[in-house]
């Protein structure tokens, strides 16, 4: 069968926003400027030229879980732990809705030191303010997050990681892709908006495991999608491992923007992280969400330590809101101070 150019597959999925797993993997591995430039064009259609922000509050970094990738897994000893008491996120959280932030996402490592009933006290406390309360605590019992959901949680995100069983098996031990999966769909009965996402760079992850991520996210619907690139941590089994390619999590990112148009896709910190202007690339490749940390004690940014020299850990979080502003305005974007919903972005 003769192959499909990018020029006709990029014209299907403008239009169709449906695409074969051979073309997925044609534009992954081929999609140049002419991918950027659609997805840019389906954003620009579907959401306008808003970008949603998100004040992201990091409380706790215990994790019971041993992500071969990640630095707050619990065997690194190394990393200076911290659990921010009720009061301090209910400041936090606080403050950001003073300057505006119409939500606030909670995210922490998988710490039972901190009960399912403290978190729904402390989402009680945020949502008298009417602001969107994000969830991001890893894996829950279906019960457990229906008490979260009745506190007033409105999303929540848990990235799959990746969608091939063999490979997350690889890098999540004592972990069940099937328990993850049952998550995503607990949340989903429960009326979440729903956001998981992949990881982008592991070792043994090729480009057809990346094309069925894609083919997952749509099955499923997903809300929201958060694609990470993945940065060696240097305490941890991967610490010698290469860092995944920035332009192929480009090219990921605004293929999901082509097939899932109308849902929200942060700019992820990683991406910023490991190329300078990396956020305003992804936001020009399909993204139309940033986050920004608002952890008012500027140690805790630090040593919530996924990966190494995280972007903007020294910046206060107004001083971070003005170089977003000031970035956003040279690509003729700007800030919508909005809860932003994915029912909120345009039908196209
Ligand atoms: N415990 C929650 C969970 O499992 O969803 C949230 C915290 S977890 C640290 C948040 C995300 O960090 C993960 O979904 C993972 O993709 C990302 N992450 C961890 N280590 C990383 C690394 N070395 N490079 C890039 N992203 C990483």
């Amino acid at each position: 069968m003769e192959e499909n150019s990018i020029k006709n597959i990029l014209n299907t999925a403008k239009s169709e926003h449906t695409l074969t797993k051979p073309d997925i993997v044609n534009l992954l591995q081929n999609g140049g400027d002419a991918l950027i430039n659609a997805a840019d064009s389906v954003r620009r259609k579907y959401i306008g030229d808003g970008v949603y922000i998100r004040a992201l509050i990091e409380f706790s970094n215990y994790c019971t879980r041993t992500c071969y990738y990640c630095g707050l897994r619990a065997e690194n000893n190394r990393v200076h732990r911290y659990r921010m008491s009720p009061e301090e996120i209910a400041a936090n959280s606080y403050a950001a809705i003073e300057k505006g932030f119409k939500t606030i996402v909670l995210q922490s490592g998988e710490d039972c030191g901190f009960s399912v009933d403290e978190v729904c006290r402390v989402i009680e406390r945020i949502k008298k303010k009417d602001v969107a309360v994000t969830l991001s605590l890893g894996e829950k019992s279906f019960e457990e997050y229906s008490r979260l959901k009745s506190a007033g949680a409105d999303r929540y995100l848990l990235r799959i990681e990746t969608a091939n069983k063999e490979l997350y098996k690889k890098y999540h031990p004592k972990m069940s892709f099937e328990n993850r999966l049952r998550c995503l769909e607990d949340l989903r009965k429960l009326g979440y908006e729903v956001g998981t996402g992949s990881l982008i760079g592991l070792e043994g992850q090729t480009v057809e495991m990346i094309a069925e991520d894609v083919l997952f996210f749509k099955e499923i619907d997903a809300d929201m999608l958060g694609i990470g690139v993945f940065i060696p941590h240097p305490d941890t089994p991967l610490g010698t491992a290469a860092a995944g390619d920035f332009n192929l999590t480009l090219r990921m990112i605004a293929i999901c923007r082509l097939l899932l148009p109308d849902i929200n896709i942060p700019a992820t910190t990683a991406m910023e992280t490991l190329k300078p202007e990396g956020r305003k690339l992804a936001l020009s490749a399909g993204a139309n969400v940033v986050m920004l940390n608002a952890a008012e004690n500027v140690d805790y940014k630090k040593e919530y330590s996924i990966y190494p020299d995280k972007a903007g850990v020294n910046e206060r979080l107004e001083e971070s809101l003005s170089a977003l502003e000031i970035s956003l305005a040279k690509i003729g974007r700007k800030i919508i101070m909005s809860s932003g919903f994915r029912y909120n972005n345009r039908c196209g």
